[in-house]
């Protein structure tokens, strides 16, 4: 039997879950809120054109607007300055394939219960692979922190200073690109960032660093704890946008029950 014909099989006999990484787009869901001297990313927006009344007697439908970086989301090479000349780098134009593969799934939701501003270190992902194994060339790596249960205020958690939220260590996004050469890297908060990410060197390594290396990034996902550390295969297809940074998406794992 072929690698598709049994996957097709094993679908239809219940015998591979798929999972929704993907929050609701919703206009409470928070955006990323930068200091006031900068632009800002706009939330969800929904408007209705006709819902079978007299603007459209037999149809209902709406307009909708946001960023290409509302809700969950992808981020390509192009968003950041490190990667605004890497080739094939907007949404648009990145190879297919790039949006399926392996997925590893680190669990920091110990460690993130007690330190909003936990950063994952080389020695954690060193340590995930002792009980694991490797990561493969080309998966990608989520951070699960269980940051998509907060709800309000508590999920960007600003503070005088900033928000404060979790996320890689400038050695272990270097260690994930150079000695695994992961296709991305994804995480349940509201950039693949830590909140106080400005102050680390360089500043916003995840996007300075995936970035410039041509890697992409997954944001605002949710049921990591619904996943296996490995064996999942993920699926993560952003809108073919002209020249787009990024883009809201629907993110889907298969899992085997
Ligand atoms: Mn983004």
């Amino acid at each position: 039997m072929s690698a598709l014909t049994q996957l097709a099989t094993a679908l239809s006999a219940g015998k591979i879950d798929v999972i929704d990484l993907t929050h609701t787009l919703d206009p409470d869901f928070p955006v990323i809120i930068l200091p006031p001297e900068f632009g800002q990313c706009a939330r969800f927006r929904m408007e209705e054109v006709s819902a079978y009344d007299h603007r459209g007697p037999a149809w209902k439908w709406h307009n909708i607007s946001m960023s290409e970086h509302t809700g969950t989301h992808f981020d390509a090479p192009s968003h950041w300055i490190s990667g605004r000349d890497v080739p094939l780098g907007s949404v648009d134009e990145i190879p297919p394939e790039k949006f399926v593969g392996p997925v590893c799934v680190i669990d920091c939701s110990a460690e993130t219960a007690q330190d909003d501003d936990f950063l994952m270190t080389p020695d954690h992902i060193r340590a995930w692979e002792a009980e694991h194994g490797e990561i493969p060339k080309g998966a990608w790596v989520l951070m699960r922190t269980d940051w998509s249960k907060r709800k309000g205020a508590a999920y960007l958690n600003m503070k005088e200073d900033g928000p404060h939220s979790p996320g890689p260590a400038p050695d272990a996004i270097r260690h994930l690109i150079e000695e695994r050469d992961i296709v991305g890297f994804g995480t349940e908060c509201v950039g693949t960032d830590a909140g106080q990410g400005m102050h680390l060197s360089p500043p916003y390594p995840a996007h300075f660093i995936l970035h410039g290396a041509g890697k992409y990034g997954l944001q605002c996902l949710t049921n990591l704890d619904k996943l296996p550390p490995t064996g999942a295969v993920l699926m993560a297809a952003p809108l073919k946008i002209k020249n787009g940074t990024g883009s809201p998406l629907r993110v889907l794992a298969m899992v085997e029950t």
